[in-house]
């Protein structure tokens, strides 16, 4: 469960090296293949790893270009030949092993993900706390993957084994750098599949970290593999021919031109896209519990998260009192540097994503939202001016045909809706082209269970918001993504099954 950690405000001395451009990761070759991190031989272009937080500009980072993805390809292909014919259970082992260093080097690891993201620690703390586990939990079914056995007349049988499916590509956004590094290779690597992951060009660094914990965990050389560029650097991967599936989260539109790709070769694909989810507040709900719901909803991670529940619908009868708890609780909300403990909102990824942000805040009053709260860019203190802090923004007479209503605006902004009734509701949250998310907060045991079952979405929440448990698969329906993540129906998506015949007695045949 999430819960705000407020401790002390200070960043301990041991990990100061790791909070700023000194962090040796910073100044490390970013691709790992075969085994070793290293620099792109053929790099097209480079890009330049930016600090969300500052804005200092800590490097460039060359694009991968054809030569060095065909490497990565070839290493895959070849630690393929062994790693999908050792036992599951040996597998798990160096999984679980894998899940034990990242425990003991957690808090490195948080602090490499506030620089390369911008959130406040106590996030990343998170973050890195539950990909361990769902690294664990994978590890830990890799000895079960199997397939079934089936009588046929005559003594005649036939089983079933679930194969792996080859290489496999993963590609990633940049809001949750390192859990799409672990959500994807897990499972993949569980069902003897080898990856090659493309971080986002925005935070490559954690990835390449995972790299080298798997390595130490006993990962043989070329099973793992980090290739870093931007949206070129994808398309070769998801183009590749020796590539058997592509593993996607991000925008809708890159995710088309990625099945677009798989398409083309018939390859397996999975797509975790974006999303513009309901969060439904009825007035018979707990009203402190609802207003933190849909804190949650909207404000993690400066409100860049896909399953966020952006449409705050309230009941009429309880709008007065929502609105005014939500807006002392959200006031109270902390924006500073992402490194401090008591922070809790940290910065925006990019300049870009930013002004789109903001951007949105102005259409949105152009088409005759109000701004409750927020909605402005600050600066925390002089060090950060370079930075972007955006304050939580609360938009009151709201439309459902509104762009802000409609559209994926991520960042922290929040249109809350009224309405009257369960079924207006209803029909009104499901008419959006999505389906990843959605959130029912009511005291009504049947209302509760109604409402989730009528949402058209992958993830429904009752009583609660973005809540992940490693065991509860997690994905789209709609345009919002196809395949899951995380509990055990995910390694269907990396399995393949074959089907063996065994004829017992003499052929039957009828010539
Ligand atoms: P994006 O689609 O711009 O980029 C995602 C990745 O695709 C990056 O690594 C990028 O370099 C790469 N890429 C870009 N063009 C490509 C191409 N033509 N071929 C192959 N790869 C290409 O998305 P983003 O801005 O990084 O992330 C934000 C989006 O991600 C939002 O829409 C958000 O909802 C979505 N998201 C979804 C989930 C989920 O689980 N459903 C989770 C997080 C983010």
């Amino acid at each position: 469960m999430l819960s705000v950690r407020r401790v002390v405000h200070y960043v301990p001395r041991r990990y100061m090296a790791v909070v700023t451009g000194s962090n040796p990761q910073v100044t490390q070759p970013l691709n790992y293949i075969g085994g070793k991190r290293v620099d792109p031989v053929h790099s097209p272009d480079t890009f330049n790893l930016t600090s969300p937080a500052t804005g200092e500009v800590l490097r460039p980072v060359g694009n991968t270009g054809s030569t060095d993805v065909d490497e990565a390809v070839l290493a895959a292909q070849d630690a393929f030949k062994t790693w999908s014919k050792i036992s599951g259970f040996e597998r798990g082992a160096i999984l679980k092993k894998a899940a034990n260093i990242i425990r003991e080097r957690a808090e490195e690891m948080a602090r490499t993900e506030v620089l390369d993201t911008g959130k406040p620690i106590w996030e990343a703390r998170y973050d890195i706390e539950g990909c361990t586990d769902t690294i664990d939990y994978y590890g830990g079914l890799a000895a079960k993957i199997a397939g079934e056995y089936q009588q046929l007349a005559n003594g005649s049988f036939a089983y079933t084994i679930k194969e792996p499916l080859g290489v496999v590509g993963g590609i990633g956004a940049w809001n949750y750098p390192f859990q799409m590094a672990a959500w994807k290779s897990s499972p993949a690597l569980a069902a003897g599949n080898t990856m090659i992951f493309k971080p986002s060009p925005l935070t490559p660094l954690t990835a390449v970290m995972l790299a080298e914990i798997y390595s130490e965990a006993g990962l043989p050389h070329g099973c793992f593999n980090v290739i870093q560029g931007e949206g070129e650097t994808g398309q070769l991967l998801s183009n590749h021919t020796g590539v058997s599936k592509m593993t996607f989260t991000g925008s809708v539109q890159t995710g088309s031109k990625i099945m677009e790709a798989c398409a083309k070769q018939i390859h397996h694909v999975t797509l975790e896209l974006g999303g513009k989810s309901p969060c439904i507040i009825f007035d018979d709900s707990d009203l402190d519990s609802a207003v933190t719901g849909a804190m949650l909803a909207n404000f993690l991670n400066q409100g860049q998260v896909c399953s966020n529940g952006t449409r705050v619908f309230v009941q009429d009868s309880v709008m007065k009192p929502f609105l005014e708890k939500l807006v002392e609780r959200t006031k109270a909300m902390k924006i500073g540097d992402p490194n401090d403990e008591d922070t809790t909102v940290g910065a925006t990824i990019s300049p870009e994503q930013a002004s789109k942000t903001l951007q949105y805040i102005d259409i949105a009053q152009t088409e005759g939202a109000h701004i409750l709260y927020g909605g402005k860019r600050v600066t925390p203190s002089a060090s950060l001016a370079g930075g972007y802090y955006i304050q939580p923004c609360i938009l009151t007479n709201c439309q459902d045909n509104m762009r802000v209503v409609k559209e994926e605006v991520f960042g922290s902004v929040m249109s809350v809706l009224s309405f009257s009734s369960e079924e207006e509701v209803i029909a009104r949250a499901n008419d959006t082209e999505f389906g990843l998310a959605g959130g029912v907060f009511t005291n009504n045991l049947q209302r509760a269970h109604r409402v989730a079952s009528s949402l058209e979405a992958g993830s429904l929440y009752v009583n609660t918001y973005n809540v992940y448990p490693v065991g509860v698969p997690f994905g789209g329906y709609k345009k919002s993504g196809i395949g899951r993540e995380n509990g055990p129906d995910t390694l269907d998506y990396y399995t393949q099954i074959k089907s063996v015949y065994v004829e017992m007695g003499p052929v039957e045949a009828p010539f």
